[in-house]
């Protein structure tokens, strides 16, 4: 007999399940405290349970998600293709390294050149993360920073790469980098949107490589304008340096087109970063390099990683790339989005909504003596109208609902938005 008894450590993983699920939230939030690294505050709710663009809690609360865990869930909660996807991929084969293949790995991998329109030569190397797909990138263009000694290497002010060392040292914001004192040298942040700024920091020719995001997320849905991602991609051509498309949140259908590139004449990138809904909350990420000599920086042995592109991550990519297709989802998306802008404009205090398919940006008048008015209408909101959004900044709110949100539920999520701002209004006289 084996020592082994599978049996009975499925029933103990069970009850620890189970005893795990009893506890009320109160609870549950004291022993987080506890347990976790404090690096994200206080967890806003547990969450016990999802369904398309619905969540529950603990208590039972029921919310409607427009904010899809940050861009993530592109077909929502527990979507039953992806789930089943998932599992029986995993009930087949799950991990196995990158010193195997298998069948999703090279499908998935073809099917978003396909879908990128890249050349022939293109190619993809898989990550767990958009901070992940972001290192690799860097490490092509350190690569490349190495080869022709051109020492700089450009991002710009608000961009938000990612929190691991080399994705932080692009990433503009103080207080995230500050901390950690000297990361990667040679970064340097231009102002946003600004072509001149651009055109002269191109004048010596000793640029490596440039980072961009088409829309800025974090700084707030903030779009490059195609003059500028054109001109970038002009000087970074005719100078040899990379261009490198952060499209981490605004890849996968989330703008209405499969990639923002797409969206911008004549500007085709030498390296594009995914992640966030790619795996419709499976966590993968992926670079994308467009043509030979992009995919060629780095050769055998010069980077790698242990779970990138496993059986189950791409079979969840695969599914999800499927799904958006056979659906017609991109053309929703552009629908619905332009309907909630509407909604969002008719609101109170609404000053501005930047809105690109489903990535949605709202700005709001300031408040005397409210400090920060967004945060405040997101604690309203979830807390007492059942609504999940978030704040990118104290007067900016963004939302980034699953790409198959229903018209039904979006004018109930606005519904219950008006409602929110009505409760912030009066609390605020
Ligand atoms: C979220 C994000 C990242 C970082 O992705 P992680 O998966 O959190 O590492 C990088 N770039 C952009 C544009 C993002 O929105």
């Amino acid at each position: 007999m084996s020592e082994y008894d599978d049996a009975s450590l499925t029933s103990v993983a069970l009850a620890e399940q189970h005893l795990a699920g009893t506890a009320d939230s109160a609870e549950l939030l004291d022993r987080y405290q506890k347990s976790l690294t404090g690096v994200f505050g206080t967890p806003q709710a547990v969450l016990v349970r999802g369904a398309g663009a619905r969540v529950w809690d603990a208590e039972g609360g029921e919310y409607l998600d427009l904010l899809g865990g940050i861009a993530v869930n592109a077909l929502g909660h527990a979507h039953p293709l992806i789930s089943s996807v998932i599992s029986s991929q995993q009930a087949t084969l799950g991990h196995i390294s990158n010193l195997f293949t298998s069948p999703t790995q090279v499908a998935l991998a073809e099917k978003l050149l396909g879908l990128a329109q890249a050349p022939p030569g293109s190619s993809v190397f898989f990550a767990n993360s958009g901070s992940e797909a972001n290192e690799a990138a860097l490490k092509a263009v350190l690569r490349h920073r190495h080869s022709t000694g051109k020492p700089r290497i450009l991002a710009l002010e608000g961009s938000f790469h990612g929190r691991t060392t080399g994705a932080l040292s692009l990433t503009h914001k103080p207080a995230y980098r500050e901390p950690f004192g000297e990361l990667i040298g040679g970064v340097e942040f231009l102002p946003f949107n600004d072509r001149d700024a651009l055109d002269r920091a191109f004048a010596h020719g000793d640029v490596a490589g440039i980072f961009l995001e088409p829309i800025q997320g974090e700084a707030g849905v903030l779009p490059l304008d195609d003059a500028y991602l054109q001109r970038a991609r002009e000087l970074t051509r005719t100078s040899g340096a990379l261009m490198v498309l952060d499209e981490v949140q605004t890849g996968v259908g989330r703008t209405g087109h499969w990639f923002r590139f797409q969206a911008v004449g004549g500007v085709v990138p030498d390296l594009m970063t995914l992640a966030k809904g790619l795996g419709s909350g499976f966590p993968i990420g992926a670079l994308v390099s467009f043509g030979e000599q992009a995919g060629a920086l780095m050769s055998a042995g010069q980077h790698g990683t242990t779970f990138g592109g496993n059986p189950p991550a791409t079979a969840a990519a695969l599914a999800t790339l499927h799904a958006i297709e056979s659906s017609g989802i991109l053309s929703h998306v552009n629908t619905l989005g332009e309907h909630l802008a509407a909604a969002l404009r008719e609101l109170p205090r609404v000053c501005q909504v930047r809105q690109f398919g489903l990535h949605i940006g709202v700005d709001l008048v300031p408040v005397p003596g409210v400090e920060a008015p967004a945060k405040d209408l997101v604690t309203t909101a979830r807390e007492r109208h059942g609504l999940i959004i978030n704040a990118t900044g104290e007067t900016t709110l963004r939302l980034a609902p699953p790409l198959n949100l229903t018209f039904t539920e979006a004018d109930e999520a606005m519904h219950r938005l008006r409602a929110a701002f009505t409760d912030a209004e009066t609390r605020n006289q």
